[in-house]
């Protein structure tokens, strides 16, 4: 597994996380009205979004620690990292080199 791929699972995960959170507060918003417990719902909904958010921007190179999350807002068209990020801004290392075990 390389680190590229090993970011891209992450922020896949986090993304559908928080579209999932947006529509969900989106729906609980939208139907205050009908029943109180919809408030709750979209309360807890936005508080996900906002944490989800937050990780996406903090998440962190695995060899450096560095914060790479908030380098990708501006290349990333989907769910993945732009292929034209080779390395990581922070330590250099080469995003596409295989993940080293633990140690
Ligand atoms: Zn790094």
């Amino acid at each position: 597994m390389t680190i590229r791929t090993q970011l891209n699972a992450k922020r896949k995960k986090l993304s559908i996380l928080m579209i999932i959170s947006f529509v969900i507060f989106a729906v609980g918003f939208g139907f205050i009205e009908i029943h109180y417990s919809f408030k709750i719902l979209a309360f807890f909904a936005f508080i996900g979004f906002i944490v989800e958010v937050f990780l996406l921007f903090n998440m962190q190179c695995p060899k450096c620690g560095g914060k790479i999350g908030c380098t990708w807002y501006s290349s990333a068209i989907d769910f993945s990292l732009s292929n034209q990020i080779k390395y990581c801004p922070f330590c250099g290392v080469e995003l596409d080199s295989e993940l080293e075990g633990k140690g």
